[in-house]
């Protein structure tokens, strides 16, 4: 891993005590995941678990407020709500911070649908790192996980669908690792569905290229909520069995799409995104 990223992240490294942003500037979703309590469709501008969906001038505006409230701020981060590669405003927000504030690390989490075709635009833009949640390599698994994707202008359901979200995301990170992008795997843990298939994605996510695991637990919502909550004793050895293969990251947060600050402290979310709001 890059030394600025160990020493300047603090979700990546040992950044302890830095702070990062996520600037919400990706509404629309292009996958379904059974457990995602939002309605996914191409059209519709509205917050899913964020206060406010930012256009990219905005985002800039907000980072500038932000650094000024928690100057502790190293990482610009951008995690939704939705995917951050289903449309283009990820990638100019990133061109906009990294002409005017260049020393930030550029953090970015996608679902990895569109990763393999957009690897090349991360690459030339100089993300630091990047997380791609990954729920199953075994289309049979990821089927569960999902109920469809659009992808090219078309739906795709059952294992069709997970085929080629699984295709695109391993080739992905194979390239944008290949780069030197540090890559961050996310998998949410659904016990009735893939808790007996962790090894089997960490390692082929280690074999891609993933210097990092993160299992999170699944929040029981949507069309999942009656699956039950993993518990700490399952959480803990899910990712015992990780670890065989690669580095585990233990101390998600499960943050927001518009969270502001250390990860772990005072969040300054109200005040950054408010602010824009009131100014409407
Ligand atoms: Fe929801 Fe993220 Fe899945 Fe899209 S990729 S449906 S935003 S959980
Ligand atoms: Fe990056 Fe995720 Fe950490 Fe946000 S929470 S800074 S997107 S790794």
């Amino acid at each position: 891993m890059e030394k600025r990223v160990k020493e300047l992240h603090p979700c990546f490294g040992h950044g302890k005590n830095k702070g990062r942003i996520h600037l919400p500037v990706c509404p629309g979703c292009n996958i379904e995941c059974n457990f995602c309590d939002r309605k996914i469709n191409t059209s519709e501008n509205r917050p899913g678990v964020t206060s406010a969906i930012l256009t990219p001038t905005e985002a800039l505006d907000a980072l500038k407020r932000a650094l000024e409230i928690c100057p502790d701020i190293t990482v610009a981060g951008i995690a939704g709500p939705g995917d951050t590669l289903a449309s283009n405003n990820a990638i100019k927000t990133f061109h906009l911070i990294k002409e005017k504030y260049p020393g930030l690390l550029k953090c970015m989490s996608t679902n990895g649908l569109l990763l393999k075709e957009r690897a090349d635009e991360l690459i030339e833009l100089g993300i630091d790192t990047l997380t791609v949640t990954v729920n199953a390599v075994d289309p049979k698994i990821q089927a569960k996980v999902i109920s469809g994707i659009f992808y090219n202008g078309k739906r795709y359901e059952g294992e069709e669908a997970a085929r080629i979200l699984i295709e695109n995301q391993l080739e992905g990170i194979r390239k944008v690792s290949a780069a030197g992008i540090t890559v961050k795997v996310n998998t949410v843990l659904i016990m009735e569905i893939n808790r007996n298939h962790i090894k089997d994605i960490a390692k082929a996510v280690r074999e891609a290229g993933a210097k990092l695991y993160n299992i999170i637990p699944l929040i029981p919502q949507h069309k999942l909520k009656d699956c039950v909550e993993p518990e700490c004793i399952d959480i803990d050895g899910a990712r015992r069995e990780a670890e065989e293969y690669i580095e585990v990251f233990r101390h998600c947060q499960r943050c927001r799409a518009d969270a502001v600050g250390i990860p772990g402290q005072k969040d300054y979310g109200d005040q950054i995104y408010l602010k824009r709001i009131n100014h409407k």
